[in-house]
């Protein structure tokens, strides 16, 4: 028997667990794996820790990393493939993937995602509540959508990008996409018209860089 574990009992996590719970062989249990400070049961699954997680008698042992942060999903990603634990994926029943879609394991796609034709998605991919993904993007890994992000196509995002709630990125084009770098980040509402480059993070309407006080 597999025990499946969703990592993360916070907010994130809270909002897998039901879509995991939805596609779940009956005789399977679904747990959360939190390392924080959290009571034995949660919504009414079993949390445990990482070490009795792996101290429980299933046989096998699967998670999803289901944490916001990217570098920490990065993390424990290692943590999990050190220790022989798989990944997987879980989306939510209204999802709609066209054609050729390559979505590498341990995604999570929440409700109203759509993700249209001809897509290349990285490990450990997060979009939440109806984001979309059009034609043409390349995604990299752990990277993270908050919910409502308009993916146009022609995009590229690299590893560790960060798009906030209602992002809206330009549509680039054929042999020159629109580019957010790797761990680059996008504030909430942002239009992003221009590449972003790598570790910088863009705010505003046409967006520009975030310059803190
Ligand atoms: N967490 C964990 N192990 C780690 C890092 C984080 O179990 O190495 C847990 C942490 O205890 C918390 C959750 O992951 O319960 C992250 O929750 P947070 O509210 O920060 O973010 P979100 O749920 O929005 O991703």
């Amino acid at each position: 028997m597999t025990l499946f574990g969703v990592y993360g009992a916070s907010g994130c996590g809270r909002g897998v667990m039901p879509l995991l719970r939805h596609i779940l062989p009956e005789e399977a249990e679904a747990v959360f794996i939190d390392d924080g400070d959290h009571p034995p049961r949660v919504n009414g699954h079993r949390c445990l820790t990482w070490e009795a997680f792996l101290a429980d008698e299933a046989e096998t042992r699967a998670a999803c990393l289901a944490i916001a942060n990217g570098a920490v999903r990065a993390r424990l990603a290692d943590t999990c493939a050190s220790a022989g634990v798989g990944f997987f994926s879980v989306r939510a029943g209204n999802v709609v993937i066209m054609d050729e879609v390559a979505i590498s394991p341990g995604a999570i796609l929440s409700p109203f995602v759509t993700l249209t034709s001809n897509i290349r998605i990285g490990h450990h991919f997060h979009a939440n509540i109806g984001s979309y993904v059009e034609h043409d993007c390349v995604i990299g890994d752990f990277v993270t959508f908050a919910p409502g992000v308009k993916c146009n196509g022609n995009i590229v995002i690299e590893d560790h990008a960060y798009i906030g709630t209602g992002a809206i990125l330009r549509q680039g084009r054929p042999g020159a996409p629109l580019t957010i770098g790797r761990g680059a980040g996008v504030g909430m509402g942002a239009v992003v018209t221009k590449d972003v480059p790598p570790g910088v993070t863009v705010v505003g309407n046409p967006a520009k860089p975030l310059i803190k006080d």
